[in-house]
C-alpha cells in the first residue's frame, strides 16, 4: 500500500547548512518561496539532536530543519566554562544566550539541544 503523504507535514529544505549558520547568527533566513522563515517551534529530534518548525513568511508552508546534536568540542568548551565557573553560553549562539537547566540537562532555548550536564 503507497503510503500517503501528509499534507501538513513540513517540507525539507536543501540549505539547511547554509540556514543554520544564519539562524545561529541571529539573522534572517530566507525561505525558498520568497519570503523570510519564522521559528514555529522545536521539538526533540533522535541521538540529541532537535527539529525546528518554521514558516515561510510568503507562503505560509512549514519547513523542518534538522539542528543538530552538541558535538564533542562543544559539550568541551561549556564543561570548560562550568568549570571556571562561569554561567555557559549556547556555543553557536555564542555570548549572551545562556544555557538553561531542562532536568539535568543544560540546554539552549534557541537550539532545543542540550550541551551538557547541569552540575
Ligand atoms: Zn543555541
Amino acid at each position: 500500500m503507497a503510503k500517503k503523504r501528509d499534507p501538513k507535514a513540513p517540507l525539507k529544505l536543501d540549505n539547511e547548512k547554509q540556514l543554520l549558520k544564519h539562524y545561529y547568527a541571529g539573522q534572517r533566513m530566507e525561505s525558498p518561496m520568497g519570503g523570510y522563515l519564522m521559528l514555529l517551534g522545536l521539538r526533540q529530534g533522535e541521538d540529541g539532536d532537535s527539529v525546528g518548525i518554521f514558516e515561510c513568511s510568503a507562503s505560509s508552508l512549514r519547513y523542518a530543519m534538522v539542528i543538530p546534536a552538541a558535538t564533542r568540542g562543544e559539550r568541551k568548551k561549556v564543561k570548560d566554562a562550568m568549570d571556571d565557573g562561569d554561567d555557559p553560553d549556547c556555543p553557536r549562539h555564542g555570548h549572551g544566550t545562556r544555557l538553561v537547566r531542562a532536568g539535568r540537562d543544560l540546554v539552549c532555548m534557541a537550539c532545543g539541544v542540550a550541551y551538557g550536564k547541569a552540575q
